[in-house]
Order: structure tokens, then C-alpha cells, then sequence
């Protein structure tokens, strides 16, 4: 990372080493051995505390305290660093891995879980509840304050768009990302809640456009959020909630757009995660479950098949009452909250409905009086008749020129289709609550400026990766050239207020990897197919190597309605439930639909999101879970590191090494470095002469000074600071 690496390590010089466990750890140089075979390598000795594991874990082949190591791996390390960390890594003396790393874990110790890399805000969860941290004086001491002037917040970002918004007139967006767990949803909340405070009307209506916006909230997560191996309350699909604001900066309407929801998880769950949160609350409803002839969750087919039904601290009978005061305050009737929850109940029985081989070959009888029971209560609640509804799911259309032929099926494919059936009914279920939100919010058409806030899905790698990583993962590459033009214009920006030259940073950018996803993968460096399978494939995408499994990806890209579960639900007596499945026929854009993909869906819907983001003024919120187990106070450096770098963190403090990392005021730059020249400094001086000749005097070059600031390059401030520690 640093041209000078090398030549900086002089006995004692302190240094950060690359250390398998601790990503990277405190050292100290003994020796350099700069002979001409082995520049780079040098000798050192770690810090206490970390010395004893030296070579524990390789570093070092036997029990000892000095190791020869890679010069490459050595970077130096600021001694005279605050313990409290700086709220800015741009004020960091080395701006490196594991500079920043430090300094988050030094204050994330402190409980100070904001921190900024320039206008980026990283944002750690601290997994407890940090007192008057979100409170109502806390959102009026950043209400219109200078970004930057207090410790960063994200009430600072959220202030600092709408900000932007009124004075400049412009729409704005705030995005945040992280992987899951990271706290993404939480802080979207606090933006929304911050926007509402500052843009609201204060009139204490409960149906005011504000507490609409805020009660979509609990509404989305009741349907579209479940317990994960990760998270509690994991959001299934990624959401862009767009605020609009009339010319005095009220807000004046919102729109929802949702992205994705994972419907596999309806039918099926793994082990120690959940089913969506809607289904538990319903069990516990007491009045309404009996209703709909529902008990204990362990009962449903869609729910038992992992054991996990309840969640630490929550009454799922509360959060019933209060989803169904969301839907009130967001302006569902009461009719069609009946329908949605007889529908949710319908869902649970459809589940339980099962199937024996039939008689004759290849097919299916429906298995015992249970499962008559369940059919009976399915069909009643959706409203359909079960002898249709049975037929439907034991039977296929098969079209031929010579006309229909109808077909059994056999008891596994009945299956499937039952669970297709179930899928498809609660995918439509959730668009309902999505469009509903919507018009009952409304739509302010004259609004001229909008605050969107993006809480999508960050990167995933995990061991099996589908058809949903793919997607995700590609949404995400979209969002990093996002971030990436913007981070190299954001630079180019200061470099020119402060008149420097700055034409030969490079832009890398990721517009090739984009292509290959999007032309159907051609050969392409980035792509490989390991040799022991036929059906898998990797990526080298920009946040590092996955590799696909495709065996499902046609399966699920399927973006249909099956016809015999159109003409069944159209055929319901529930106008709502016939109403999602009206025919488009008359609508000939919606007709289309048919014949559609999930991933050509998904890429219309991000192209559209781009082209909003791209009008708008971006603001990035990086999300990081410090550790595995969702504890606090427990931070875990490789895996910081590892989201530091797909969070695109590295990547823009990458861009900004490019160019002129380090940056000090002439004053700044006097006060640390004047001793250098001891002669001048009784003279009367001219701190920017003053510093070109400290620069020169040192035979440094490609440094700028600019108007106010000089500017130097990567190691540049290692080398000054190594000729200061020996004047010292
Ligand atoms: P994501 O949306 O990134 O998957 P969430 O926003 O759902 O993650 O956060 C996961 C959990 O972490 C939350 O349920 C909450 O317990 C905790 N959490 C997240 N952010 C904060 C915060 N700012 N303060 C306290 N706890 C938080
Ligand atoms: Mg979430």
C-alpha cells in the first residue's frame, strides 16, 4: 500500500504486522536487513500481549519473540494516536487497514459506534440499548447543526440530506447497507424517525402522513420479516422508502418500493429460523386464531419443521395488536384485514393438507381425515370450493393441439404444487400491503424534492449461494459503481476548491463484472467453472469470490401464475382475494406479466432505482456487525475487515490513497513537522513556503499544496514522521 514501505523501518520503529488471527497486530522493528536480495523483509518483535501467540499462529517457527516478516506486510503505526480514536479515519496520521481497524475498535469500546471516513458515515452495532443515544434531545441537538461540527450520528446524516434538500432544492438519498444483522433496518428507522421529526406538523393526528410513513414500519417486518440464523427480525426483501416534501420542507406524501421477498421461506424453513412473523402472531391472536380453527404453531406443517417458535422478549400476542393498529393507522378497513389474516390462517391449513399415492399410477389422494379437515378450513377461508380446490392441486392441465387433457399427478408433485399455491398467494399478499401503503399514504405529485432511504441487502457469500445471491450480489456490484463514481467525484471535488492537480488518480470501476452478469455470461476473466461440476460457477465479484450453485436458479427465476391457481383464486368469493388475482386482460402492461421472470423483474425495478439514485445527492451509511453472536462490546477484526471491504470502505479509502491521502492545514503541518527545520523556524515564515521547503528539503516529490491544505502522497507522512522520531 505504501511506495516507501521499505525504506521507513528503522530499529524501533513502531509498525502494524499482518497477523492471521488479529487480521493485524501491534509490532515493533528490531531490524531491517536491507540487503540487496531481501529488501522487503524485515525483523520485528510484537507487542506484549500479543507476543506469546507469535507463533502459536505461524508467524514465527518456534517459541520466540522476533519474526522475520514480509515488508510488504509491515505499515506504521501512529504511537501518539488518541486512545479515544478520531471521529473522522480522514484525521488519522495513516490512513491504512489497519489504521482504520483501530480506530473503530478503540471506539466502538467506548460505546462510540458512529464514526465518519469523510462524508461516509460506518455505523457498528452495539447490540444493547445505549441510553438517550436516539432520545428526543438528542434529535433536537443535531436539528440544523453543521455535518461534522458533533460526534457523528445518524440523525447527523439524516440532517445534514435534509439539509441539502431545502436549501438547495434538490432530492437526496440516503443509502445503507451491511450485511445481515448489521443494523440496517434500525438505523433506517432512526433516519425516518429523524425526517419526520424535523419535516413533520406536530399536529398529533395518529393518521397524520408522518406516523403513516412510521407505521408502514412494524407492518412490512409483521410480513415480510422472520427469524434467521443472523437476526431476530431479518427483513426478507430490501426496500426504498422514498419521503416527499412540499416547498416549506413538510412532508407531504412517501412511497414504498420493495425489492425481492423471499417467498421459498412460506414453505420452508432451516433449522433454529422462523416462518414470517405474521403467522406466530396469528397463533397467539387468542380470539382471532380460534376463529380460524388455528392452535400452537407446532401444529403447522409451514411452522414445526424448525423447532424455534418463540423469540427472546417478544409476545407475539402484542405484536398482533400491533400490527393490527399499524394496518389501521396506515389506513387498511377492517374488512380487508379480516381478509388478510383469513388469508394468512388459510395459508397455515393449506400447508397441512397431505398426500397419499392414489390408486392408479401416478396418483395422489388427499392422505387421511386430518388433512380433510385442513382442505375444508383452506377452502372455506379463501373462500373457494374445496373440491376445486383439491382437483386444482391433484390434477394438470396438459394443452395439446387436439385440445386439454387433464391429468393426475403424483403425491409429491401435488405437494409442490400446494406449496407453489402457497407461495404465490402470500407473494401477492405482501404487493397488496406494499401498493396499499402507498395510495393510503399518497402520493404528492407536485413534491419537488424527496429524501429516499435505501435498506437493502449487502453482499452475501455464504456456503451454498443460489439464485437470490446472484441477485443480490448483483444489485450490490450496481451500487458500488454507484458509490465508487461518487467517492471519486467527492475527491475530485476538494482537489479542485483547493486547485491542485488531480488528473492522474484512476478510477476503477466494475462496469465489466456488470456486463457479464447482465449479457449472460460469456467468457470472462472474472468467471470460472470449477472443473468438478458441471452446474456450479464463480464470480470474482468486487467484494471477493462466489461461487453459484445453479441446480434451482430455473426453478426459482420463475415468475408466473400457474393457470389452475388463477382460475382457482379468481373463482373466490372473497373480493379481496379474487381482486389479486383478477386478470389483467384489459391491462395490457400488467398482461406481460405472465410471461416474466424473476430476474428480469428485479433488474427493471434496480434500473428504475438507479435512475432515481443517480438524480439524486447520495449519502452512504455503512452497517457493520462486530461479531457473530450479536453480542456487544465483542469486536472481531477479521471480519470487520471483511465487510469494511465489501461495504466498499476500502475501496474509497483505496481511491483516496490513489490521489493525496493525507491532508494537513500548512498550520497543522508547521506544528508537527516544523522542527525539521529548526534555521527557518525563528525567521518570520510563510507556513505554505515553509512547508514546500520542508517537503523538498526531505527530497520528497508529488506532493501539491493547495490553496489551504497541502496535500501528500501515500508514505510520504511515514517518511516526515521517521525524520522527526530521530530529531526527538
Ligand atoms: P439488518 O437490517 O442489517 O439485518 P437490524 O437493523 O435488523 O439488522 O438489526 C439487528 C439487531 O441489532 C436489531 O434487532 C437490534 O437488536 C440490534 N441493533 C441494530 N442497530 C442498533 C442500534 N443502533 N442500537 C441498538 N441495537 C441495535
Ligand atoms: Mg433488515
Amino acid at each position: 500500500m505504501l511506495d516507501d514501505a521499505t525504506m521507513i523501518f528503522r530499529p524501533g520503529t513502531a509498525v502494524w504486522v499482518e497477523h492471521p488471527d488479529l487480521a493485524w497486530a501491534e509490532a515493533e522493528v528490531v531490524s531491517s536487513p536491507a540487503t540487496p536480495s531481501s529488501p522487503s523483509s524485515v525483523n520485528i518483535v510484537l507487542s506484549t500481549g500479543v507476543k506469546q501467540t507469535l507463533w502459536l499462529v505461524g508467524l514465527a517457527n518456534s517459541p520466540c519473540e522476533q519474526a522475520v516478516v514480509d515488508g510488504r506486510k509491515v505499515l506504521p503505526r501512529d504511537t501518539e494516536a488518541d486512545l479515544g480514536g478520531v471521529d473522522d479515519m480522514t484525521k488519522l496520521v495513516y490512513l491504512h487497514e489497519p489504521g482504520v481497524l483501530c480506530n473503530l475498535a478503540r471506539r466502538y469500546t467506548l460505546n462510540e459506534i458512529y464514526t465518519y471516513t469523510g462524508r461516509i458515515l460506518i455505523a457498528i452495532n452495539p447490540f444493547a440499548k445505549l441510553p438517550h443515544m436516539y432520545d428526543m434531545h438528542m434529535m433536537e441537538q443535531y436539528r440544523g447543526v453543521q455535518f461534522g461540527e458533533l460526534s457523528p450520528h445518524v440523525f447527523a446524516v439524516a440532517d445534514a440530506s435534509y439539509r441539502a434538500m431545502v436549501s438547495e432544492n434538490r432530492s437526496q438519498s440516503i443509502l445503507v447497507s451491511g450485511e445481515s444483522g448489521a443494523g440496517k433496518t434500525e438505523t433506517t428507522k432512526l433516519i425516518m424517525r429523524y425526517l419526520t421529526f424535523v419535516g413533520g406538523r406536530a399536529t398529533g393526528d395518529i393518521r397524520s402522513v408522518e406516523q403513516q410513513v412510521l407505521e408502514s414500519n412494524p407492518l412490512l417486518e409483521a410480513f415480510g420479516n422472520a427469524r434467521t440464523v443472523r437476526n431476530d427480525n431479518s427483513s426478507r426483501f430490501g426496500k426504498f422508502v422514498e419521503i416527499q416534501f412540499d416547498k416549506s420542507g413538510r412532508i407531504s406524501g412517501a412511497a414504498v418500493r420493495t425489492y425481492l421477498l423471499e417467498r421459498s421461506r412460506v414453505v420452508q424453513i432451516s433449522e433454529a429460523e422462523r416462518n414470517y412473523h405474521c403467522f406466530y402472531q396469528l397463533c397467539a391472536s387468542g380470539q382471532d386464531a380460534d376463529k380460524y380453527k388455528l392452535a400452537h404453531p407446532r401444529n403447522f406443517n409451514y411452522l414445526n419443521q424448525s423447532h424455534v417458535y418463540e423469540l427472546e422478549g417478544v409476545s407475539e400476542a402484542e405484536q398482533y395488536l400491533k400490527t393490527r393498529r399499524a394496518m389501521d393507522i396506515v389506513g387498511i378497513c377492517f374488512s380487508d384485514q379480516e381478509a388478510i389474516f383469513r388469508t394468512v390462517a388459510a395459508t397455515l391449513h393449506l400447508g397441512n393438507i397431505d398426500f397419499s399415492p392414489g390408486k392408479e399410477f401416478d396418483s395422489s389422494v388427499i392422505k387421511d381425515e386430518k388433512c380433510k379437515f385442513h382442505l375444508q378450513m383452506a377452502a372455506d377461508l379463501l373462500m373457494v370450493d374445496a373440491s376445486l380446490l383439491l382437483s386444482t392441486l391433484c390434477y394438470r392441465t396438459i394443452k395439446t393441439p387436439e385440445g386439454n387433457i387433464i391429468k393426475a399427478v403424483d403425491s409429491s408433485a401435488a405437494i409442490i404444487g400446494r406449496d407453489t399455491l402457497a407461495k404465490t398467494v402470500y407473494a401477492r399478499l405482501f404487493d397488496w400491503l406494499v401498493d396499499n401503503i402507498n395510495k393510503s399514504i399518497g402520493q404528492d405529485m407536485e413534491s419537488r424534492s424527496q429524501i429516499g432511504v435505501l435498506d437493502i441487502y449487502g453482499f452475501e457469500c455464504f456456503k451454498y449461494n443460489s439464485f437470490e445471491q446472484l441477485c443480490i450480489n448483483f444489485a450490490n456490484e450496481k451500487l458500488q459503481q454507484h458509490f465508487n463514481k461518487h467517492v471519486f467525484k467527492m475527491e475530485q471535488e476538494e482537489y479542485k476548491m483547493e486547485e491542485i492537480n488531480w488528473s492522474y488518480i484512476e478510477f476503477v470501476d466494475n462496469q465489466d463484472i456488470l456486463d457479464l452478469i447482465e449479457k449472460n455470461l460469456r467468457a470472462h476473466p472474472r468467471l470460472e467453472k470449477p472443473k468438478l461440476s458441471k452446474t456450479d460457477f464463480s464470480l470474482s465479484h468486487f467484494a471477493g469470490k462466489v461461487t453459484y450453485q445453479t441446480d434451482l436458479f430455473l426453478e426459482k427465476n420463475r415468475d408466473y401464475v400457474i393457470a389452475e391457481h388463477q382460475n382457482l383464486l379468481s373463482s373466490s368469493k372473497c373480493s379481496f382475494l379474487s381482486g389479486l388475482f383478477a386478470s389483467h386482460q384489459d391491462d395490457p402492461s400488467k398482461s406481460s406479466y405472465k410471461f416474466s421472470s424473476v430476474a428480469s423483474r428485479f433488474k427493471q425495478q434496480l434500473q428504475a432505482l438507479m435512475e432515481t439514485l443517480s438524480s439524486t445527492e447520495p449519502h452512504y451509511i455503512r452497517c457493520i456487525k462486530p461479531n457473530s453472536l450479536n453480542h456487544p462490546q465483542k469486536f472481531e477484526n477479521g471480519s470487520v475487515l471483511q465487510q469494511l471491504r465489501s461495504g466498499g470502505v476500502l475501496e474509497a479509502i483505496r481511491i483516496s490513497l490513489a490521489g493525496y491521502p493525507t491532508r494537513r492545514t500548512y498550520s497543522e503541518f508547521i506544528n508537527r513537522f516544523g522542527l525539521l527545520v529548526p534555521e527557518h523556524m525563528d525567521e518570520r515564515f510563510e507556513e505554505r513556503s515553509l512547508t514546500q521547503r520542508i517537503l523538498k528539503q526531505q527530497n520528497l516529490a508529488n506532493f501539491q499544496l493547495g490553496r489551504t491544505k497541502v496535500f501528500l502522497r501515500a508514505g510520504q507522512i511515514a517518511v516526515l514522521d521517521s525524520r522527526r522520531g530521530e530529531i526527538l
